[in-house]
């Protein structure tokens, strides 16, 4: 990108290079120009322009010429010659993203939110990156993903995945073979699931307005009842039994409980519901409820609730109002977030983030909640807007919140419009009209 910034011609042109970075004196220089940057929309660059000039205009000062040392040097002895070009670079941000549109509908909802997030992108940058993995995939090759599959996608910034699943593929197979080796093996502990209900949508819930529906749910997502341990014995014999292991730590269990209190002490009305069923699961839920006592100590500002799951599901639909952030087991959270995705208004709402906030085994996942839905693939229906929603959580956590607020703001005005709906909603138009108005709201 090039301007011509200043009439003298010292310098008589700027250029976003990374010459830039050879030309700052210090770094604390260099951070001044990118902290300027990384706040500035693109329409904001000429404060940049403006403030390497007058860096510029200093080092081509007498004064600054007799005492320059280093790279202020080099800039002095070329600025006492003839008029020269300078070039500066203050780098795009670009994130690199993985995509993984899997199977059924989300090989229709993620490029549609592709379209939106290029639109978006704006002070950044976004590339992307194809993975054709999933059901089809296993079909042909045998495995959901490729053995070294972790390892591929470890150098995104982000993962972007449509649904994994396929009427001739069991999804145990599909579950554990994709998902699930990418979120424990990223050891991505936290799902985050918003239930917001959009303007211009009816909740299902009667008396109940949009307003009453808004909860954050944090899913435990590396280990409980989803660990996979157990076994079968006896197999087609009428003696046959099945084990299915649980496995809660008391590491899972507190980093979950202490993210979902950082969550809820963010939030205006600081409250924190938990899930729990101690009263059946005597050994792993009991724990679960001492831990949320010992972590609670660190959050006297937030105000507990804890609820047997059973009470809690019923409590969505006849109190939602009553609910702000939820934390849950990964099985819990698993059944009560899609009562969640209903009391939104359809499974075709639901946006998710699997994220690991304390270290980084590899790159997030955002998927929506929903599945593959093969009784609506192929027609072009399906509502895009959880897979828009898990852009805009995407940007929000790649640290482009601004992105993502223009994406949910173009979201709520559409729906809020009421003139563009799919058919899970009532209307009758299909993905790409409706990730098209969303398109023109944005642009
Ligand atoms: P999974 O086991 O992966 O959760 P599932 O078959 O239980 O999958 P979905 O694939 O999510 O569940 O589908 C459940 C129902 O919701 C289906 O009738 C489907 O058509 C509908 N549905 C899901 N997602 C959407 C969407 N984006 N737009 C419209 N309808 C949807």
């Amino acid at each position: 990108m090039t301007w011509t910034a200043s009439p003298s011609g010292i310098p008589s042109l700027l250029e976003m290079h990374s010459t830039w970075l050879k030309m700052c004196r210090s770094i604390a220089e260099l951070n001044e120009v990118t902290q300027i940057y990384r706040s500035a929309a693109w329409r904001r660059m000429d404060r940049v322009v403006r403030y390497a000039e007058s860096t510029i205009r200093t080092a081509n000062s007498p004064a600054s010429r007799r005492g320059a040392k280093g790279r202020g040097e080099r800039r002095a002895t070329a600025a006492s010659g003839r008029p020269f070009a300078c070039t500066i670079t203050v780098a795009m941000k670009t994130y690199r993203i993985a995509l993984l549109p899997g199977d059924g509908i989300g090989k229709e909802v993620i490029p549609q939110a592709v379209r939106v997030l290029e639109t978006v992108a704006q002070d950044f940058q976004l590339t992307f990156e194809h993975f054709e993995w999933g059901c089809e995939y296993y079909l042909r090759a045998g495995r959901m993903m490729p053995d070294d599959g972790l390892d591929q996608l470890r150098p995104f910034d982000a993962i972007l995945l449509g649904a994994i699943g396929h009427p001739t593929v069991p999804d145990h197979i599909s579950l554990r073979d994709l998902l699930l080796r990418i979120r424990f093996g990223y050891d991505l502990y936290v799902n985050l699931r918003p239930i917001e209900v959009l303007p211009g949508l009816d909740p299902p819930l009667r008396n109940k307005t949009p307003q009453d529906v808004n909860m954050l749910f944090v899913r435990e997502n590396s280990e409980g009842e989803y660990c996979g341990m157990g076994g079968r014995f006896k197999r087609g014999t009428p003696d046959e039994f099945a084990i299915q292991h649980a496995v809660f730590t008391r590491k899972g269990v507190e980093r979950i409980l202490r993210y979902a209190f950082e969550q809820a002490r963010q939030r205006p009305r600081k409250r924190l519901a938990s899930a729990t069923k101690s009263n059946a699961l005597n050994y792993s839920m009991v724990m679960w409820d001492e831990l949320l006592k010992e972590v609670g100590r660190d959050y006297p500002d937030v105000a507990v609730s804890n609820y047997h799951v059973d009470a809690l599901a019923a409590r969505m639909v006849t109190h939602p109002e009553t609910l702000d952030v939820v934390v849950a087991s990964n099985l819990f959270a698993d059944i009560l977030t899609d009562l969640g995705g209903a009391l939104q208004g359809s499974l075709g709402l639901a946006a998710s983030a699997n994220l690991n906030p304390t270290a980084r085994l590899g790159p997030p996942m955002f998927e929506p909640v929903h599945g593959s839905a093969p009784d609506i693939e192929g027609r072009g229906v399906a509502n895009p807007i959880a897979a828009l929603w898990t852009a805009a959580l995407m940007t929000e956590h790649l640290g482009e919140p601004s992105a993502a607020e223009r994406i949910m703001s173009a979201l709520r005005a559409v729906t809020g419009e009421g003139r563009i709906r799919t058919a899970d909603l009532g209307g009758n138009n299909t993905t790409r009209e409706f990730a098209d108005a969303v398109i023109a709201r944005l642009a």
